[in-house]
This record gives structure tokens, sequence and C-alpha cells, in this order.
């Protein structure tokens, strides 16, 4: 067992970080031998957290990552002394944020060699919170290890992309995915590889899919019927239930990571789940819940960000048909609509529905209600469809 277990389908980037790890142990008096600061970048769903967190469990276990000893454990429920990990509830990281790990940053470890700050989404920084962790960035305390997750390079300044060192991760093969699956779930191998084709290799969403039916159901019942849509009102119909299905949804995962989290800050603090909480630690139950409540306010758009991306895996799986690209598709449980629909329509078109999805997206970034963004983005295909 190691910390490097639940890394999937990365095995570059693990034997680059773990390199980086070996070198801070036989170099420990060469402060030019290992770099501070780190970047992960890689698609939705390659893992970008689970690989920085690997790495700070690596580098601050006594054993070098052994994945079972106090500070593996403390790790993993996020309660380490030395572990800063900035998960991001708002849309953006704010000044305050920063200027609270730029503080933190200064300070020596307390139990381990290192101190590290993992910023899962570095990308949701304005410029300004980007130039008040510049310098700490650029020249860290010899201590101090940074590791900021986003999707690409291009997602940050380039003040700050010059500054650390980049480790890549690419989308992780599905039978990678499935193998992980089989491993952590126990789950047959035919529907991992349903559940790993369907997520597009999205590791956690895969994951979501095999131990939650009801999400695979969601899922299902947002594509039906879409392919087969011919009129506004039909369009209207779908995009009033796409945003009820992702409120339930939203609602639906942010419970169950809630949950997760409150066992393990249990387990951490060496409590029984279900027990009373003693009176010096309820601040940081209460923490947590602060922390869990600004989340849920986002977990409506999430869940209508799933969809948009199991409609775009839809409508691609109509266009590689189009192509006669000869690929599998995603959804192959829809095989009949999606050939029907290849067969009405014309790549043009079905290409046209994809970008869409671009715009929709840009405008449920900017405030515009999701009943709104998604009616306009599936009246916009019944009328592509229209004139096939
Ligand atoms: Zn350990």
């Amino acid at each position: 067992m190691s910390v490097w277990d639940e890394v999937t389908g990365q095995p570059q980037a693990v034997e680059t970080l773990q390199r980086a790890v070996r070198g801070s142990r036989e170099h420990a008096d060469d402060p030019q031998a290992f770099t501070n600061s780190w970047l992960i970048t890689g698609p939705p769903g390659s893992g970008r957290s689970t690989a920085a967190y690997a790495f700070a469990g690596a580098l601050l276990c006594p054993n070098g990552g052994c994945g079972k000893c106090e500070s593996c454990v403390q790790v993993r429920s996020r309660s380490h002394p030395d572990l800063t990990a900035v998960v991001t509830e708002t849309l953006i990281i704010s000044i305050d944020t920063a200027r609270e790990l730029v503080s933190r940053a200064s300070r020596s470890p307390m139990n381990a060699d290192y101190r590290v700050i993992v910023v899962e989404d570095a990308d949701r920084m304005m410029e300004r919170t980007s130039n008040t962790l510049l310098k700490a960035i650029e020249e860290p305390e010899r201590t101090t290890v940074w590791v900021l997750c986003a999707p690409s390079e291009t997602d940050l300044l380039p003040t700050i992309r010059s500054r650390v060192r980049t480790v890549g991760l690419r989308t992780p093969d599905v039978s990678d995915v499935a193998d992980l699956l089989v491993r952590r779930h126990g789950v047959d191998r035919a529907v991992a590889l349903r559940a790993a084709t369907e997520s597009q290799s999205h590791v956690g969403m895969a994951a979501r899919l095999v131990t939650t039916p009801e999400a695979w159901d969601r899922r299902d019942r947002a594509l039906v019927g879409v392919l087969g849509m011919a009129s506004v009102g039909d369009a209207v119909r779908k995009a009033s239930e796409w945003v009820a299905i992702a409120d339930e949804d939203g609602k639906a995962a942010s419970e169950d990571r809630d949950e997760q989290e409150r066992k393990e800050m249990f387990r951490s603090l060496g409590l029984e789940t279900g027990t009373a909480i003693p009176r010096q630690l309820r601040g940081i139950f209460r923490d947590l819940e602060e922390n869990q409540k600004r989340r849920a306010k986002r977990a409506t758009l999430d869940g209508v960000d799933r969809i948009l991306t199991d409609v775009q895996s839809l409508w691609r799986d109509v266009l590689m048909l189009q192509l006669d690209a000869g690929v599998q598709l995603v959804n192959e449980s829809q095989r009949p609509e999606i050939e029907s629909a290849a067969r009405s329509s014309e790549p043009s078109r079905t290409m046209a529905s994809i970008e869409a999805i671009s715009v929709a997206r840009e405008r449920l970034a900017a405030n515009v209600p999701p009943t709104l963004a998604l009616e306009g983005l599936l009246v916009g295909y019944v009328a592509r469809q229209a004139h096939a």
C-alpha cells in the first residue's frame, strides 16, 4: 500500500513526483536539489488533486508515503498540521485567502520536514490574487512546498507559470479507470467499463456512477429523448427537466461528500463516528460545516455542468458516426437513437450544436439563469434539426 495507489493511469507523472520526493530525502542538505513550487495540470477528472495529495502525503510521511501511518491518514482527511488544502468553495479564490496562504508559507513545519500547500483550483485566482502569491511562490522557504492544480498552464498568469515546475496528467485510459473501479469498489468489470466509458475516463464521475445508482439513473434520464426532440415545446420541457435533475444531482453529490468529510474528520481526531463532539473540538466541526454550506451554493451549477458534459458526449457520438470515425461510442446504450440522429442531420449542424455548449457554459459563468441558458441551447438544437 502506498499513497500513489489512487493515482490512476499516470505512470510518468508519478515517476517525476516520486523522483522529487526521493531527491528531497537524499539531498536534504542541498537546497538546489529540490523544486519547491509545482503545478499539476490535466483535464477534468484526470486526478489533479489526487496526484497533488499523493505528492503531499509522500513528502510529509516519515516513510516516504506508506499510506498507512498517522501522517498518511491525516493527509487523506486533510487534517495534517503541515498540510494546507485550499479547496475553492466560491468561484474565485479571495485575496484574503491568498494573504493567509502567504503567511502560512513563511512558517516552519510543525511535525514533518515540509509544510505543503495544495491549491486545488489555482486557475480561480484573479490577477491581483496571483500577484499576492507571486513572491512566496518564487522564493519559497526551503521547507515550504507549493502544489498548484489547474486544467492547463495557460489557465495561470505567465508570471506564476514561469516560476513553477509543471507535471502534466493525461486522460487515463478507459481500461485503467475500469481497473481502479474493480479494485476499489469490487464491481463487475463490464459495469466498470461502461461507467468508465460514459464518464469519459473522469475518475471521480466513474466512481460515483458505480457507487450511486441514483446518479447513474439521473444521467440516463437527462439524456433520454434529447436526440428525438422535435419542437420548441420539447426543448423547453427538457431544459426545465435538466434544471430539476441538476438540482437533485448537485444536492445529492454535496450530501455524499459532506458526510464523507465528516466521517474522515471523526476518524482523524480519533473519535468514534456518531459520538458526542468534545467541546474543545466543536470549532473544527463548525468550520467544516461553514465550508460545506458555502460549497452547497455551487451544487446546482455543478450538476448543470455534468449534464452539459454528458450531452456533449451524446452529440459527439452523433458526429463520430457522421464522420465515420470508427471510434467507440460513449453512449453505446443509445446507439439506435444516435444512428438515427446521425442520418437525419449533417456534421456541420452537429458541430454547431457542440459549439453551442461552450456558449451555454459562458452564459452560465456570466450568471445567466440555468433555465434560460439551457433553453437557448436546446431550442437552437431543435431548430438546427428542423432544417436538416
Ligand atoms: Zn505514511
